[in-house]
Parts: C-alpha cells; structure tokens; sequence
C-alpha cells in the first residue's frame, strides 16, 4: 500500500462563498478510484469557515467570528464529505488537529495510532486545522504547511496539493504571461522559500510560498510533493493512476 496525502484548499473547495459541490463530489471520486488503485488516502481540507458562513454570515474579519464560523462549519462540511463518501460506499472520518500536536512526540503517537487504525479499516482521514480553539502562536494558519507536517509524521511518501494554481512556475502566471512551468524541481533555494520578507520579488505573492516551504520541508525528509490543479484532476489522476506527468510540478530530491 502506498500512503499518500492529499491537501485541497479553500479557493477549490469554495465557489461563490459555498461549497463548490461539483469539485467536491470529483474530488471524492478521486479519492475512490486512488483506493481501489491500493493507495491509502489522507485528506487534508479546508473550507470549514466558508461552509460555516453559508450558514451564518458573521463578519469574517474578526477573529471570535472565525472561530465560531469553524465551529459551525465544521460538522456541515463533513455531512457533505460523508454523503458524497456514501455514494462510493466509503466510510470518512473527522481528525482535527493544532500545530502544537506536532511538538510532542507522544502526541505525534496518539494521532498515529488513530491515523494507522483508520487507514487499516478503509476509512478516510480527513483532517482540518482546529480553527476554534488554536492560539495564535501555534497555529500553521494555512493547510499547506499542516498537511506537510501531517504527511511526514504519518508516514507517507507524497503530498498531493490540489490548488488554484495547475503547477510551479518560474515567475507568477497570474502576472506573467511568459511564465514557465517547472515540471520538477529538486532543490529550492533560499530567496524563494524567504519571499515574503524580500520586497519587489515575484514569488511574493498568493500562496506559493507556504507551498514551497512545504516542499523543502518533505524533501528533507526523504519524502515528495506534487503540486496541480484542483480544479482540474486530469493531471494529478495520470500522476497518481497512470504513472504518467503530463501537468504540474513533481518536488523531489
Ligand atoms: P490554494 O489556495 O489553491 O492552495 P493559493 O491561491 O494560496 O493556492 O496559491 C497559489 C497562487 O500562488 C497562484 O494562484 C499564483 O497566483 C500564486 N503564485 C505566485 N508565484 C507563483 C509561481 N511561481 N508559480 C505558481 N503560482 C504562483
């Protein structure tokens, strides 16, 4: 069996600020198709407060509201994993996770042995940052950096990011129309993994860096990363299915 992780990120899973029900049911339809293929799949995903706000629009901006936004979101958002689930006659799960589970290794352990036990019985993991309770200082913030943590300490060999973006590319393709593709990428040097504290650079922008960072992080630990479009599986299913890279960026050492 081969563990992987798969992270899919709010702009995926949100559309019109509700869930976007077409790309979550084809997401789900992945997830299927991978365990038949023997993979054993943890989902990482986002889109707690955004569900949470289609059912009680509280202003976002403040940060009691988000907490509460997650809370309601939450449950709402996993009824809709759990249905499309059904419909594949596959059983999820709920895991939530902070970032300071990560800093104790008996903690790490714990989360471990649920992880292993539901994995052993064909159940999905799908695991959320606990937005209503983490405190500031020990929160990761974004989904990628948690799901990169998530896929060293439970041991699988590739993180899948779903996300707006298809690949890495040399510059960004939202600004540059001449951007490049990098199909792999082996190393990742210091100015892109800092950009955002270097003014004027072109990397600073979006999300790539939490997403970069991620990539050095499992790179050095012996482990891969695929970066490609969420909205659009076409590549990462030849990827994963077909052992073929049409699209997106392969990080490895
Ligand atoms: P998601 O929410 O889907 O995880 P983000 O929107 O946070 O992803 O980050 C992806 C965005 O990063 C892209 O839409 C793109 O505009 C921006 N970006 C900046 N530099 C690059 C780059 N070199 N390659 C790809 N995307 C980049």
């Amino acid at each position: 069996m081969k563990r992987i992780v798969i992270k899919v990120g709010s702009h995926v899973l949100t559309e019109n600020g509700a869930i976007a029900k077409t790309r979550m049911l084809a997401l789900v339809e992945l997830i299927s198709e991978l365990k038949i293929e023997q993979y054993e799949v943890i989902l990482v995903s986002s889109g707690a407060v955004s569900a949470g706000y289609t059912q009680l629009p509280l202003d976002r901006s403040i940060v009691a509201n988000k907490q509460a936004l997650a809370a309601i979101g939450q449950p709402y958002l996993l009824k809709m994993y759990q249905e499309k689930f059904e419909r594949f006659g596959l059983l999820c799960s709920q895991v939530l996770l902070s970032a300071d589970v990560f800093e104790a290794p008996k903690h790490i352990a714990h989360a471990k042995v649920a992880i292993d036990t539901l994995l052993n019985n064909n159940v999905v993991p799908i695991i959320n940052e606990n937005d209503t309770v983490s405190i500031e200082e020990l929160v990761f913030g974004d989904n990628d950096r948690l799901s990169a943590h998530v896929a060293h300490y439970f041991d699988a060999s590739l993180l899948v990011i779903l996300s707006d973006i298809d690949a890495f590319y040399d510059k960004d393709p939202n600004k540059f129309k001449d951007a490049k593709r990098r199909a792999v990428v082996n190393i990742i040097d210091d100015n892109e993994l800092n950009a955002e504290h270097t003014p004027n650079n072109e990397f600073a922008t979006g999300g790539i860096v939490t997403k970069l960072q991620s990539a050095d992080f499992l790179m050095k630990h012996g482990r891969a990363m695929f970066l490609a479009s969420g909205f659009n599986l076409s590549n990462v299913k030849s990827f994963l299915i077909d052992g073929e890279h049409k699209g997106g960026t392969l990080f490895t050492a």
